[in-house]
């Protein structure tokens, strides 16, 4: 199976910075892939998909969407057929920084992901345990109780799922090889069990770099990898991008 690589740029670029790092992604074959993901700012997906991306293979993403289905007086929010009009065809949901900074709980993630379903996207939903989790042996008691939510939604579609340890984010900390396995195999059993009937990829993110990739991608269960920081700079990402 061809490993997913998602780019996840967070609040950063600007139209000169995505004009010109899109351009060269879509010219260059490393990076013009159908398993490459760009998750870039809401306000650059429209332009990205319609005049950057024209011809490419390369598919875009959201960092998020609105918990609520349909359009309405939600001032400041973006739904799932907003996002799918604009040629998204992924969406992240859930991210750590999310959950820490602005506090996004269980069951908005869990409207959100439904909502991903009904709109037609496809969601990439991040799970990951704290420093203290990992330190007292509980990590996956805790990543259990992020994808229990899951069970509550009927219409259940094709998932990804990027295991993220938070302390691993923008760190430059890794677990170990054989930690990641034991995480990233634990999901698959977790999801097989409930949804066997759909695909579920499962990534790695968590400071990866043109030097770790390698060795993540040897992971048999490891479908892909989301990345964070090094997808800013041009010559890091296209590295990862020609491993995977
Ligand atoms: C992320 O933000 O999802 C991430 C994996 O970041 P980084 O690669 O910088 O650790």
């Amino acid at each position: 199976m061809t490993k997913l690589v998602v780019a996840n740029w967070k609040m950063n670029g600007d139209t000169s910075k995505i004009s010109a790092d899109l351009n060269y992604y879509a010219h260059v074959s490393e990076t013009n892939k159908s398993n490459v993901i760009l998750a870039l700012p809401y306000i650059y997906l429209v332009w990205a998909k319609q005049h950057l991306l024209v011809n490419s293979k390369i598919n875009l993403a959201a960092q998020d969407l609105s918990h609520y289905l349909n359009c309405g007086a939600y001032t400041g929010k973006i739904n799932g057929e907003m996002l799918k009009d604009a040629g998204v065809e992924y969406v992240i949901i859930g991210h750590s920084e999310r959950r820490n900074l602005i506090g996004e709980n269980g069951p908005i993630l869990v409207h959100k992901v439904r909502n991903a379903f009904e709109s037609g996207l496809t969601p990439i939903f991040c799970v990951g345990e704290p420093l203290s989790a990992r330190t007292d042996g509980s990590y996956l008691q805790f990543i259990e109780l992020q994808l229990a939510g899951l069970e509550e939604i009927e219409q259940f579609k094709d998932i990804v799922i990027a295991y993220e340890p938070c302390w691993s984010i923008g760190t430059g900390k890794i677990p170990t090889m054989a930690e990641i396995q034991e995480v990233v195999e634990f999901i698959h059993q977790y999801m097989q069990k409930r949804f066997s009937y759909v695909k579920i990829s499962v990534l790695y993110g968590g400071s990866v770099t043109g030097q770790n990739v390698d060795d993540i991608l040897k992971i048999k269960s490891v479908d892909g990898v989301l990345v964070g920081g090094a997808s800013l700079k041009v010559s890091d990402f296209t590295d990862i991008c020609a491993k995977v």
